[in-house]
C-alpha cells in the first residue's frame, strides 16, 4: 500500500508536555491552569450527564443541536452585549464549536479557498498555519516587534496582495500578552476595507486582560460586517478540556462557518454547553476573582524571571510573558528549551515554533532568541520554577 506520512510534525505544545513529564520539570510551556475549573461549574455539567438533562431539560448526552445550544447561544448573545455593546442575533450569528480551534479551522475552511493568501502577525497561535495549509492556501506573515508587540497597519497594508482573502488577527495575544487598542484595530479595519480582507479575530483571552481595555475588532467602526469573532470558556472558565468555544459575526460569514462545522465534528458536547451558559450569566464574580489572581501570578513570574537575569517583557494580557535570551547568549531558544528542561528542570516554549519555519535551512528563525513562559499557574509552581532556574 502506500507509504503515509504525517501531514504536520507533532505540535510543540505536546512535544514540550512530554519533555516536562520525562525529566520531572516544572511545566511552563503549554497554557493550561493547572486547577480544575470552578467547582460550581463543573458540578452543572456531572449532574446533567448524570440525569441525562440539562438545566433547560435538553438532552445531556445525545446530540446537541448543530449549531449549539440555543441557551448557550443566548448566553453568548447576551455576553457579547453586555461587555462589548455588541447585538448578535442568537439564532442566525452565532455557532458554538468545540473550541476554539474548530471555529478557527471551519472559519479558515469555509471562506478560504485554494491559491488564496491569508495574513497573519507573527508569531501567530500554531493552528493559523495548519488550516491555511489544510485550505490549500498561503500564509503571509507580518513581524511584530518587541517591545510592544504592536501589529503595523502599515505593514499589514503592504502584505496584502489581490489574493488575500482573509486577516488572521489575535488581540490580547498568545505569545506576548499584547493588546491592540481600539485606535490601531479602527486603522487595520480601514486597511482590511480598501483591500476588500476578511477578518478572524481570536479574542479568546478577552477575559484575562491585567492593564488596558480588551475592545473587540467588531465593536470598532466597520468592523462587524468583514469579522468572526472566536472565542473560548477554556481560557475564561479555566476549562481547557471542556474545548467549548463559539464564533459570531454577520449571519452569511457565521453560514459559511457552519456549513463546514457540520462535517467537521456535526456538533459539540451537549453537557457542558448550559453549563457555559450559566457561567457567562452568573460568572462576573469568578471573571473578576481569576483576573487579580492572575495578575498577582504575572506579576510574580515576572519578578523571577528579572531577578534570574532574564528580562521578560510585561504582558498586559493572557496566559503568557516572552523573554529574549540573547542577553544571556542564547541564540537558539528551541536548543535552550531542552536543555533547560535537563538541566534545569523548567520547560517554555521556544517563541520560534510559534513563527513561519525560515524559508532557507540554517537560516535563524524569526525571535529565535525568545522564549514563552506560562504563569497560568499555582504560586507553588511559578516559585520552584523561578527557583530552578
Ligand atoms: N487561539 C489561541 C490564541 C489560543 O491560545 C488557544 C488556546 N489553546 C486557542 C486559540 C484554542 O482554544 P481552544 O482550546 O478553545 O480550542
Ligand atoms: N493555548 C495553549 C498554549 O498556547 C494550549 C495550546 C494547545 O495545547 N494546543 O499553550
Amino acid at each position: 500500500r502506500p507509504r503515509v506520512t504525517p501531514l504536520h510534525p507533532p505540535n510543540v505544545f505536546e512535544t514540550m508536555t512530554r519533555l516536562a513529564l520525562r525529566h520531572g520539570a516544572v511545566n511552563l510551556g503549554q497554557g493550561f491552569p493547572d486547577t480544575d475549573g470552578p467547582p460550581w461549574i463543573r458540578a452543572l455539567a456531572a449532574e446533567a450527564i448524570r440525569s441525562g438533562s440539562g438545566p433547560a431539560g435538553t438532552p445531556a448526552n445525545q446530540y446537541a443541536p448543530g449549531r449549539g445550544d440555543p441557551g448557550l447561544r443566548r448566553a453568548v448573545s447576551a455576553h457579547q452585549h453586555r461587555h462589548h455593546g455588541l447585538s448578535v442575533d442568537p439564532d442566525r450569528e452565532v455557532v458554538v464549536t468545540t473550541g476554539a480551534t474548530e471555529g478557527i479551522a471551519a472559519a479558515l475552511l469555509s471562506l478560504v479557498r485554494p491559491g488564496d493568501e491569508v495574513v497573519a502577525f507573527e508569531p501567530f497561535y500554531d493552528s493559523y498555519a495548519a488550516i491555511t495549509t489544510l485550505a490549500g492556501a498561503r500564509l503571509v506573515t507580518v513581524p511584530l516587534a518587541a517591545p510592544d508587540f504592536l501589529p503595523e497597519p502599515a505593514a499589514l497594508e503592504a502584505a496584502i496582495s489581490p489574493r488575500t482573502r482573509i486577516l488572521l488577527l489575535n488581540t490580547p495575544h498568545n505569545p506576548t500578552g499584547a493588546v491592540v487598542p481600539a485606535e490601531l484595530l479602527t486603522r487595520i479595519v480601514e486597511v482590511c476595507a480598501r483591500h476588500e480582507v476578511l477578518i478572524l479575530s481570536d479574542e479568546v483571552y478577552e477575559h484575562l486582560v491585567y492593564d488596558g481595555t480588551h475592545r473587540p475588532v467588531a465593536s470598532v467602526p466597520g468592523g462587524w460586517d468583514r469579522t468572526l469573532t472566536v472565542s473560548s470558556a477554556g481560557k475564561s472558565f479555566s476549562l481547557t478540556g471542556w474545548k467549548v468555544g463559539w464564533v459570531t459575526g454577520p449571519a452569511d460569514l457565521v453560514d459559511a462557518v457552519y456549513s463546514v462545522k457540520q462535517f467537521l465534528t456535526y456538533s459539540s458536547g451537549p453537557a457542558y454547553q448550559p453549563a457555559i451558559a450559566r457561567a457567562l450569566e452568573d460568572g462576573a464574580g469568578f471573571l473578576a476573582e481569576q483576573r487579580g489572581a492572575y495578575r498577582a501570578a504575572r506579576d510574580e513570574l515576572v519578578a523571577g524571571l528579572s531577578s534570574a537575569g532574564l528580562h521578560p517583557v510585561v504582558p498586559a494580557a493572557g496566559y503568557f510573558t516572552v523573554t529574549d535570551l540573547a542577553p544571556l547568549g542564547v541564540s537558539d531558544a528551541a536548543a535552550a528549551a531542552t536543555e533547560l528542561a535537563e538541566r534545569a528542570g523548567v520547560v517554555g516554549i521556544p517563541v520560534s515554533a510559534l513563527c513561519r519555519p525560515p524559508a532557507t535551512p540554517g537560516e535563524p528563525a524569526p525571535l529565535a532568541s525568545w522564549m514563552r513562559w506560562a504563569f497560568c499557574k499555582s504560586p507553588a509552581v511559578l516559585a520552584e520554577a523561578v527557583s530552578r532556574l
